[in-house]
């Protein structure tokens, strides 16, 4: 399998610290808001990784960090904190917020067919591994105090930025994000560990540690979950681009001066969806949920069609056209394999299978390459192959797009629709009866606009929904 791996900036084979058990860390929602569709398509890219490695015979523990605390309004270390923004928003507690929208984030994830990653850790629960951290941090002088915070020093690393191929002044903090400088730091690159002073004392939750009564820096969240859950070496790493600097490099600051060693090989990241103004935020008034695109009418199966349409690593600029063409694509393709005949006892054909097999995992394999991947059903679609060994492909093939091509959609029938229908066919009846056709025909089309099919047969009018 080949995957882009930001650390060394090339398309590299990968090859796991143990065949038996792969590791993989997600970055996780910061809980103060309902997820954007771009954060899902983050979610949706690291599901398609997980399931492909599962597919060619991996066995994959994943874990995924949920933030309730410490992600400040800026990633580097300034603001407000964000949960607390959400909580005085919604007139709640930090811990109401924070389980509501776990809550909303989880139901998310099922609706789009995402696994939910094995382990899941909130930031709350696992403030003594960062103390410990910290502690260790500070006794192998890689991190220092000032001002009652506790910061690491990245003046102590020669290799700070390795994941990142910027320019060093195009990544300081302060600079990038056009807030103040933080006069306690000695470098300007300087991250917290440990929070015990904020020019926003309301913080709700709050820890006592060695230095002083406080919280945890967002990054070393991260470091802290993984390493207490996966190990002290990791193979994946994964996020949103956003988050390659400063929160990535920080993780990787901070987890290899504990370690010692190096942490983590693969550095996979997703790139950004876009709106057509230009960089998604939840600050602008109403912005884009998967409710408010089931709302008006799309599935959220037809938005990950979307995402697997376009490579994770090319920016995918949002459009309801855009997701109207995914919309149809995907509806064509359910018709198609719902013309398969499902009921006959074909032989499999065994070379089509290892043929087709073959060329899904190749267009996996390079980098996740999911348009081809479809691709490879469409042409399994047209090639002349019996129905049973289409539908052997297009279930295997489906464990890991997910996109329920084999799913009869639910029929939603209310009970008022269904008196409705019963009435209308019996006036229908009544219609033809006196020979009113043009109302009988009237029935007929109203029912039709409404994707309701009658159907006249011998036993009576029976009717079918599209
Ligand atoms: P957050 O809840 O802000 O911590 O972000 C959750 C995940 O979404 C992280 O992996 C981010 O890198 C990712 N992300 C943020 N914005 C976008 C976007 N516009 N498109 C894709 N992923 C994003
Ligand atoms: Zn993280």
């Amino acid at each position: 399998m080949k995957i882009y791996n930001t650390l060394t900036r090339k398309v590299e084979e990968f090859v796991p610290n143990n065949k038996e058990c792969v590791t993989m860390y997600t970055c996780g929602p910061t809980v103060y808001h309902y997820a954007h569709i771009g954060n899902l398509r983050t979610y949706i890219f690291e599901d398609i990784l997980e399931k492909t490695l599962n597919y060619i015979g991996y066995n994959v523990k994943r874990c995924m960090n949920i933030t309730d605390v410490g992600h400040l309004t800026s990633d580097s270390d300034s603001g407000e904190d964000k949960m607390l923004k959400g909580a005085k928003r919604e007139h709640k507690s930090v811990l109401e917020i924070a389980q509501f929208y776990t809550d909303e984030f989880k139901r998310d994830i099922e609706k789009l067919n995402i696994k939910w990653p094995e382990i899941v850790s909130k930031a709350t629960d696992n403030i003594d591994m960062y103390i410990k951290i910290v502690k260790k941090l500070l006794d192998d002088n890689y991190a220092y105090i000032s001002g009652g915070n506790v910061y690491f020093d990245t003046s102590k690393l020669l290799d700070y930025y390795k994941l990142t191929n910027h320019k060093v002044d195009d990544m300081v903090i302060g600079v990038r994000d056009g807030v103040e400088e933080d006069l306690s730091k000695k470098n300007q690159a300087d991250f917290v560990l440990w929070f015990t002073k904020s020019k926003f004392d309301s913080q709700e939750l709050k820890w006592d540690s060695p230095w002083g009564i406080g919280y945890p820096g967002w990054h070393i969240e991260c470091s802290g979950i993984s390493i207490k859950n996966l190990g002290e070496y990791l193979d994946i790493h994964c996020g949103g681009i956003d988050n390659i600097f400063p929160h990535h490099t920080n993780e990787i600051a901070q987890s290899e001066s504990y370690l010692g060693h190096k942490w983590c090989n693969y550095w996979v990241h997703g790139e950004h969806l876009n709106d057509e103004t230009g960089k998604m935020s939840k600050s602008k008034g109403e912005f884009l949920t998967l409710s408010l695109l089931e709302n008006k009418g799309y599935s959220p199966i037809d938005y990950r069609f979307m995402c697997l349409n376009s490579s994770y690593r090319k920016v995918l600029v949002f459009s309801y056209e855009a997701l109207n063409q995914a919309h149809d694509s995907y509806q064509k393709l359910k018709s198609k394999v719902k013309k398969l005949n499902r009921n006959n006892n074909e032989k499999l054909e065994n070379d089509k299978i290892l043929e087709y097999k073959k060329r899904f995992c190749d267009a996996l394999e390079s980098d996740l390459n999911t348009s081809l991947a479809l691709t490879v059903i469409y042409d399994l679609l047209k090639e002349k192959i019996n129905d049973s060994t289409k539908l052997y492909l297009i279930y295997d093939f489906d464990k890991v797009l997910s996109l329920d091509l084999l799913k009869e959609e639910e029929k939603k029938i209310d009970d008022e629709l269904l008196k409705h229908i019963n009435e209308m066919i019996v006036k229908r009846a009544e219609a033809k009866k006196n020979k009113d056709y043009n109302l009988a025909d009237s029935i007929r089309n109203d029912l039709e606009k409404k994707g309701i099919i009658l159907k006249d047969t011998k036993e009576g009018t029976i009717y079918e929904i599209k």
